[in-house]
């Protein structure tokens, strides 16, 4: 898969404002915030889309949930509410192909999203 952008940013080549990091995975504040508080989980294996998660990253997709709830805990949101997105492709308006998490919070998010 090629490079996008996130991986400029987990291998700090450009900045970004980090919330959270380990040897999995990396929270940071989107650089367009479409919420309060929006933040992104990123792993820091390279998975194009929703499509291509295998078998073997199926503990990583969870641990990416558990990240995002502590990181809503510890930005004081997590009790009120906050919602989690994975985009993928064209029609759910994926734009950077590397998976990742959108944790939206901090006001009361309508649905359908459309
Ligand atoms: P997608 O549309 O692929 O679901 O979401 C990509 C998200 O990445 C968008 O919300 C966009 O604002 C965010 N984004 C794109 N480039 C950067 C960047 O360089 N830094 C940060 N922090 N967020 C970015």
């Amino acid at each position: 898969m090629n490079d996008t952008i996130f991986t400029k940013i987990i291998n700090k080549e450009i900045p970004a404002d980090i919330l959270f990091e380990d040897d999995r995975v990396i929270a940071f504040k989107d650089i367009n915030p479409q919420a309060p508080v929006h933040f992104l989980v990123i792993p820091k294996k390279a998975i194009a889309t929703t499509n291509d998660i295998v078998a073997e990253d199926e503990a990583l997709i969870g641990y990416m949930h558990r990240v995002a709830a502590n990181v809503a805990k510890d930005l004081g949101v997590a009790e009120q509410g906050f919602r989690t997105v994975m985009n993928c492709n064209q029609d759910g308006g994926q734009t950077v192909y590397h998976i990742h998490l959108h944790v939206l919070a901090g006001k009361a998010l309508g649905w359908p999203p459309y």
